[in-house]
């Protein structure tokens, strides 16, 4: 098992890395690559997708990005 930082609610929390939902997120924006601060979607450039990282989610917060359809 492993700890690290959620990306949707920056709760700690401990995790398996082979079951763990993960993030695509652009460093440089916080945000996945191809999706803009005002929410809206541009193509992602392939520097954007090169540079991105997989951050973890918590259960919690893949339930709530379920319910709302996020
Ligand atoms: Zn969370």
């Amino acid at each position: 098992m492993e700890t690290g930082r959620c990306y949707g609610c920056k709760r700690e929390f401990t995790f398996d890395p082979a079951e763990v939902e993960t993030f695509l997120v652009d460093p440089e924006t916080g945000l996945p690559p191809g999706l803009t601060v005002l929410a809206s979607l541009r193509p992602a450039t392939p520097e954007a997708v090169a540079r991105s990282v997989d951050l973890p989610v918590c259960p919690d917060c893949i339930e709530r990005a379920k319910r709302f359809q996020f």
